[in-house]
């Protein structure tokens, strides 16, 4: 009997084993085991199809080592069937695949391999255990009025006299509520009352207050809700384009009801963390227990008490979670739901496989014979060009929730400004004006700037020397607060320089602003008002997120000041202005997709302003204040975005009607890579011709030390992916034999963003 085996290696898709006697009646797919790998290596893999062919090989077959587990699956045969799709599709190893869905803790040579958690209990040794015997217990504690109290603590919690209402008593909860020292429970222990005993509990935090209804929906939404449901019934994906606070989410929450109650599970992806804590508190109090939490903050053995909840045949109905909940085992998936379907954070950039959990979120609906939900109020092209050609369903939304307007969105000018001398900081009069005005009110306040830090550039003041990272082409970020200089590629930090390397000067400045900067000037102008700041650095932490948006909800913090994480899908009462203070640097990046995300950002952090009853302004302060994409956004004009942008996708080869394929080449070498490059260029040529572009050296052309070179493919989305994927494939294993390539970093990047 042979097997193959899934390993988390990125060379094969699976490797042969032969199962031993003895193990040949447990074994089954899905389940995991541990196999030997090369001279001394250890894996757990996991079972992918038992055979009896024997191989062809001139080596031995080793064999499979042991069983995890009792044998118990761990994976369902959709899972991976769904994993063939994403290695297929995204041009990788099932192993990468694996790694990246199943959580560590599961792995048997993992160091720190899941161990349940336990606690202390307490209860009667045996011979006091019936009610009937208490009173011996009593006699026994008569000269300790600790004890005696103590022992009457504990009848009380367990309800030992309430026959069918017994519960568990921990250690933890009867020295807490007694206040008694752990030294008089323990004497009762030596008395022969009481014993201790261990058992496991969740990690996670189980939802315990009783649930509400869900609101009802408005004559709106009750029509979208309706519109979404006659969609499904002819197309499996639906795009819910919703303007901001339009009630996207009370939408979702009615089919999610409408779902369970068919008995399916759904599965419900938000792009980041940020957004996930103020929706699961919402859908908390409706779904209670039957809702599962899943994202990156989460430590390993949560991850695995979650996966092995799914494998139960009654756990979570519905999970919340970032893109790698997609891996997660579902039994029967009835919706899909992709929140804010724009955003970038759903591609996963780096390791393998590098998918777009959008696409496999809808594959893998299909996979269970469910549907998909798109939502969002700036769609992305590819999506609502799907929408518009008939391949999805389009349902829309046009007003808010109470008919609230939506903000008004007012440009300021600032290169005028700085012309006429009125921009003392990178603050206009206007929107400090504003600020000023909502503070008065008690309103709040949301400014939004796309870069942390101080200062994204630290220069010498006599010369213009920057400091640069020394493994990556970059410009160092200025740090304030930590007192130091960061690259935003690799994390690296550095101590600021007393002298300048090139003129000896010791006089330093900065240029431009971020999140740090702003704050600064905004505690200047404003002494006394309470600020926060939103963004990578201020957001490490578990929880980190939820204090800083729970001390916003409730009014402690005026001002808010964040990048791009305050713009996603936050719903705060009282934030009347929202400022944008760099709208130009947004659409200065050399990106096919710049223009798009401009204006996806812009809308969605206005989207914060003026939620409930008042209108909102928003100051947007740009030097272009004519430029067609500043109108688009100040007029809530998706649609002129939308169709200025198709052409110019259509004039250049890029998505919707082109597929992109990347090939990028990393080696320590400079003239290695490029050689690489080249080479692995004309190969592509010979069968792909004028679909392939470059090789060239991408604008940070060096990361981590490493010499990075990129080719580019644009394909024409009629093209039968099978054959070429079947053609990357080959040429993948064509350049393998030049020896140089063994020391380089090559992969695929399928749709890259
Ligand atoms: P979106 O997801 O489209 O941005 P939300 O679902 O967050 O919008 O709705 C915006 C606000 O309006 C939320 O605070 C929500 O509770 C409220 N709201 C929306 N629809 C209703 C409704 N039918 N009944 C009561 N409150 C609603
Ligand atoms: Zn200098
Ligand atoms: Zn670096």
């Amino acid at each position: 009997m042979y097997v193959e085996i899934i390993l988390p290696l990125p060379l094969q898709n699976t490797y042969t084993y032969a199962v031993p006697e003895q193990l040949q009646q447990q074994i089954k797919t899905g389940c995991l085991v541990l196999v030997p790998f090369g001279k001394s290596t250890r894996y757990t893999g996991v079972v992918y199809y038992i055979h009896q062919t024997t191989p062809q090989r001139d080596f031995e077959i080793k064999k499979i080592l042991s069983i995890e587990e009792d044998a118990k699956p761990v994976f369902r045969r959709q899972q991976l069937r769904f994993w063939e799709w994403v290695s297929q599709y995204y041009l990788c190893k099932m192993g990468e695949v694996y790694k990246a869905a199943l959580p560590s803790g599961f792995k048997i040579e993992h160091a720190q391999s899941y161990k349940p958690k336990t606690e202390s209990f307490v209860r009667f040794q045996s011979s006091y255990s019936e009610p009937e015997k208490l009173h011996q217990a009593f006699d026994l504690t008569k000269r300790s009025k600790k004890q005696e109290d103590l022992l009457l603590l504990f009848t009380d919690l367990s309800k030992i006299f309430q026959k069918d209402q017994n519960r568990e008593v921990s250690k933890k909860e009867l020295l807490e509520r007694s206040q008694i020292n752990v030294s008089i429970l323990n004497a009762l222990v030596e008395k022969g009352i009481f014993e201790f005993y261990e058992k496991n509990i969740s990690r996670l935090d189980s939802y315990e207050k009783p649930t509400i209804s869900p609101h009802a929906l408005t004559d709106k939404q009750e029509e979208a809700y309706r519109n979404i449901l006659s969609s499904f019934r002819e197309k499996d994906v639906c795009l819910l384009h919703g303007v901001t606070s339009s009630g996207k989410t009370e939408i979702y929450i009615r089919l999610i009801s409408e779902t369970l109650k068919l008995g399916r599970q759904v599965l419900l992806l938000m792009p980041e963390i940020a957004l996930t804590t103020q929706i699961t508190s919402r859908l908390e109090r409706i779904f209670g227990k039957k809702l599962g939490i899943y994202h990156s903050k989460f430590s390993d053995h949560e991850r695995v008490e979650i996966w092995n909840n799914l494998l139960k045949n009654d756990g979570y109905q519905i999970i919340i979670g970032a893109r790698s909940s997609i891996f997660l085992p579902f039994k029967d998936l009835g919706l899909v739901i992709v929140d804010e379907e724009h955003e970038s954070g759903y591609k996963q950039q780096d390791p393998a496989p590098r998918y777009h959990a959008r696409s496999a979120a809808i594959m893998l609906a299909t996979m269970h014979g469910g549907k998909a939900l798109l939502g969002s109020a700036t769609p992305s092209i590819e999506s609502y060009f799907n929408a518009q050609t008939g391949k999805y369903g389009y349902v829309q939304l046009s007003s808010r929730f109470e008919e609230v307007a939506l903000p008004e969105i007012v440009p300021v000018n600032v290169k005028e400004l700085k012309r006429k001398k009125r921009m003392k900081s990178f603050l206009s009069p206007t929107l400090i004006e504003k600020i000023d005005d909502a503070i008065n009110k008690g309103e709040q306040v949301i400014l939004f700037q796309n870069r942390r830090g101080f200062a994204p550039i630290y220069t010498c003041e006599v010369c213009d020397w920057t400091p640069k990272c020394k493994d990556c082409d970059v410009s160092l970020t200025y740090h304030k607060s930590k007192h130091s200089l960061t690259c935003h590629y690799c994390g690296s930090t550095y101590r600021l320089p007393h002298q300048c390397p090139e003129c000896a000067s010791s006089q330093f400045g900065d240029k431009g602003f971020g999140t740090e900067k702003v704050e600064e000037e905004i505690q200047h102008l404003f002494p006394g008002v309470e600020t926060e700041r939103m963004d990578l650095d201020s957001t490490r932490g578990k929880t980190a997120f939820e204090q800083i948006i729970s001390r916003f909800e409730k009014g402690k913090t005026q001002v808010l000041i964040g990048t791009q994480m305050v713009s996603k899908g936050l719903d705060f009462e009282r934030v009347s202005v929202v400022g944008i203070l760099s709208a130009d640097s947004m659409m200065n990046y050399p990106d096919f997709r710049a223009y798009e995300r401009a204006y996806q950002l812009m809308a969605q952090v206005s989207g914060r302003a003026g939620r409930r009853k008042k209108q909102g302004t928003v100051i947007l302060q740009t030097s272009h204040p004519d430029s067609p994409l500043i109108q688009s956004v100040i007029n809530h004009d998706y649609t002129s975005m939308f169709q200025s942008q198709l052409e110019e996708r259509h004039l250049f080869r890029y998505p919707p009607f082109f597929r992109i394929i990347e090939v990028n080449l990393k080696h320590k070498q400079e003239k290695t890579v490029k050689d690489l490059a080249s080479h692995y260029a004309e190969l592509l040529r010979k069968h792909l011709g004028e679909r392939v572009l470059g090789p060239d050296k991408p604008i940070i052309g060096r990361v981590q030390n490493l010499y990075i070179q990129k080719i580019i493919l644009k394909i024409e989305i009629s093209a039968a992916i099978k054959v070429i994927h079947q053609i990357l494939t080959d040429v993948y294993h064509e350049m393998e034999d030049i020896p140089s390539f063994k020391s380089a970093v090559v992969y695929y990047n399928v749709d890259p963003l």
